[in-house]
């Protein structure tokens, strides 16, 4: 399970470490299986009030279901 503090960088490689919307790398990541990256749950719910239809940020929540 993801760990509360958003974690799980351990086996990702070095050019996805970033956030996948923002970029920044810091400890409020989560990562994320479907996409191979690491994303913060905040931009996920940004990215989801600019446009709840959002095809990346649908699939990010709904792996995500559980935390979110
Ligand atoms: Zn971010």
């Amino acid at each position: 399970m993801y760990q509360a503090e958003g974690i799980q960088i351990q086996n990702l490689p070095a050019q996805d470490l970033g956030c996948w919307y923002c970029e920044t790398f810091d400890a409020h990541l989560f990562a994320s299986h479907e996409f191979d990256t690491n994303v913060h749950l905040n931009c996920i719910q940004t990215a989801l009030a600019k446009d709840p239809e959002d095809p990346e940020a649908q699939i990010f929540k709904r792996e995500f279901s559980e935390i979110m």
